[in-house]
């Protein structure tokens, strides 16, 4: 699956070992959603347009 996102890439998350990958990054963005919000209790409604941007600078994309 070629879009991948490692939590621990995320500024003060190296301690998280969480990583997802899907076929497609809006599929990819729900993983780490539902991560965000069942490991860190996060509420991504309140992500704003930076941490949103931040999460998208890391996904990975490989073939
Ligand atoms: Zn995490």
């Amino acid at each position: 699956m070629p879009y991948s996102y490692s939590c621990k890439d995320f500024p003060g998350m190296e301690k998280c070992r969480g990583s997802f990958a899907a076929e497609t990054e809006v599929e990819l963005w729900k993983h780490i959603e539902l991560h965000a919000r069942e490991a860190h209790e996060e509420d991504p409604a309140k992500w704003s347009p930076d941490d949103r941007n931040g999460v998208k600078g890391i996904i990975r994309y490989t073939r």
